[in-house]
This record gives structure tokens, C-alpha cells and sequence, in this order.
């Protein structure tokens, strides 16, 4: 059965407006990936695979620096970042010199140790999201192909315990994209991480532009704004800027973040904003025909007392 209405998409759409500057940056700090899941598209990416080098990072930070330094920074998009951890850090040290004020990590937690977690919860970083997607091992690892789940789990249970000593440090949330697979686990796999003081971030499936089939169905009348499209810029390892997540092999990029400011390129999407936002979705490139990863722009989020939508 379908799902034919989200009330947290339609809570976020009176934010969906012309912006100057993304509101979120997403970072491929590293390209490659440990693991192989079921609902990603990376294990049948064509791209090249490789880490961004530093002084890439360098330029991008400055710029956003200098227009808009609440962007959300958000490290990595399409692989692994826990795979180049000294390039992470030394991304996040800059980026707090040059005052980012958003620092967000997105991991499978595989390959947090004990060491790697002391000196993420050290370098400042603002938020951190773990795709877990299971309760049980046999759930989780039937999605996180190539995961464990224990490991993952004393992972993560290890740096909320760090964090908890420190009484300070970074809000950690751990993500279940809901599906059919793993619905009937959510309530145990909630109790088990608010009571641990993680935040629960429940989220639906994406498409990643239109390449699987996913349980959303909100009819053609109620389309919204994608809030990818209208929020977010992705800049690859490479520097390649494509033109929305969907575009996952960089086949509608708009250029590369190395010979141009981020601001130029973000103008250069411009035009498939003002159709977004003039519901003229007719016009949008093919894909965006297909696609629904504009259904999937919105999380639940439970804190372990309060519970917020964004
Ligand atoms: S860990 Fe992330 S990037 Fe890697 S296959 Fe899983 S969802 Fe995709
Ligand atoms: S709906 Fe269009 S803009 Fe949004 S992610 Fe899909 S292809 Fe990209």
C-alpha cells in the first residue's frame, strides 16, 4: 500500500523559497564505500570513485564562509567518510577555523573505534546521522549489506557513552529509512536509541532519481516543490556540481566547484528552482518526471523528551 500523504512535507513547504545561497552543502569527502545497501544506489554508481582533496574543501569553505556561514555543511554525500577520517577531520578543523557554524556527518558507523570516535567528539563537529535501518541482525544486515550489526551498534552505543561523560558534545541521531523490510522492528529499534539519548530520525525511502521503486504515491496534484532542489548544492570529490541528488552520475552537472565560485554555480540552477517554484513542473528535465525523491524532503525526528519535524 502506498503512501499517499506525509504531513512533515507538507509541514515544510511554506519554507521552500527563492534562496541566495543552499541552505545545505553536501560534501563528498570520499566516494568509495564498505558497504553494499540494499536501498542505495552506490553499489551500481559508474562514476570515478575518490577522495576530495583538501584544498577543494579549502575553496568551498571560504566561499560559504564569507556568504552564508550558517550553511548546513553536510559531509559526505555519495560513499563513506569514515574511509578518509584524517581527511574528515582536517575538513571539519577548517571549517571551524574559518567559522562554519554547521558541521554534519553522515556514517554507516562501521568504522567508528574507540580512538576515531574521541577525536570526532574533539573536533567540534555539530551533528552526527548514522544510517542503522535494523534492530535485529538479521533485519539489518539483510539492508546494510556487508555491515555488522553489533559492531555497529557497540559503535555507536560507545560514542553516545563518550558524549554522555563529556556532558557536551555534538547531537548524534541515528536514521531508519522506514520500509518494508523493517517496519515491524521501529518500535524496538526507537526504544532502544532514545533510551540510549540518541535522536530517532525516521525518514522514507528515496528514489535517488527515479532509479527504485519506492512506496510514495502522492498524486500529481499535490506536487510540491522539490526541497532538494530548492535547499541543497552537491559538490562530488571531484569537484563536479550536479544538478539535484538524483543526479547521482553527475549527467546534468552545471560545472565544477575547482573553476568556478559556488555562488555562480548556484545560479546556474536557478532556473530549475523557478519551475519548482512555479509548479511548473512540465518543464523540469525528464528525470524530475520519474523521480520522487521530492516526496521524501521531510524527517520525523523524536528527541529522547521532545519531538520536532524539519
Ligand atoms: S553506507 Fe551509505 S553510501 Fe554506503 S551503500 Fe550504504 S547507504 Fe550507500
Ligand atoms: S525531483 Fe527532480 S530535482 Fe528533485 S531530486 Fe528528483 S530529479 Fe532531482
Amino acid at each position: 500500500m502506498g503512501v499517499m500523504y506525509d504531513p512533515e512535507l507538507h509541514r515544510i513547504v511554506p519554507t521552500l523559497r527563492p534562496m541566495a545561497f543552499p541552505t545545505r552543502f553536501a560534501v563528498e569527502v570520499c566516494a568509495e564505500c564498505n558497504l553494499a545497501c540494499s536501498m542505495c544506489h552506490h553499489p551500481s554508481m559508474k562514476r570515478p570513485k575518490g577522495k576530495m582533496p583538501f584544498e577543494l574543501w579549502r575553496k568551498c569553505a571560504d566561499e560559504i564562509a564569507a556568504l552564508a556561514p550558517r550553511t548546513e555543511c553536510w559531509f559526505s554525500f555519495c560513499g563513506e567518510p569514515l574511509l578518509a577520517p584524517e581527511r574528515l577531520l582536517e575538513m571539519l578543523a577548517y571549517g571551524k577555523s574559518v567559522g562554519l557554524r554547521s558541521l554534519n556527518i553522515n556514517s554507516n558507523g562501521m568504522l567508528l573505534t574507540a580512538d576515531l570516535a574521541e577525536r570526532i567528539l574533539d573536533s567540534g563537529v555539530d551533528l552526527i546521522v548514522f544510517g542503522i535501518d535494523g534492530f535485529t541482525a538479521e533485519t539489518f544486515e539483510r539492508i546494510r549489506v556487508r555491515a555488522v550489526r553489533d559492531v555497529v551498534y557497540t559503535n555507536v552505543e560507545r560514542l553516545l557513552a563518550l558524549r554522555r561523560a563529556r556532558g557536551q558534545g555534538p547531537e548524534i541521531q541515528i536514521q531508519f529509512i522506514e520500509m518494508d523490510e523493517n517496519s515491524h522492528e521501529l518500535e524496538a529499534f526507537s526504544e532502544h536509541w532514545l533510551h540510549h539519548g540518541a535522536t530517532l530520525k525516521v525518514r522514507n525511502k528515496l528514489s535517488w532519481g527515479g532509479k527504485f521503486d519506492t512506496p510514495l504515491c502522492i498524486p500529481r496534484d499535490d506536487r510540491i516543490p522539490c526541497p532538494w532542489a530548492i535547499t541543497m548544492m552537491h559538490v562530488f570529490w571531484d569537484g563536479r556540481v550536479p544538478r539535484c541528488p538524483g543526479d547521482t552520475e553527475g549527467e546534468e552537472g552545471v560545472g565544477n566547484a575547482w573553476d568556478e565560485p559556488l555562488a555562480v554555480l548556484w545560479e546556474r540552477l536557478d532556473c530549475y528552482r523557478q519551475h519548482h517554484l512555479n509548479h511548473d513542473f512540465d518543464l523540469l528535465p525528464d528525470r524530475c518526471q520519474t523521480c520522487k525523491d521530492w516526496m521524501t524532503g521531510a524527517a520525523k525526528r523524536i528527541r529522547p523528551s521532545i519531538e520536532k519535524a524539519s
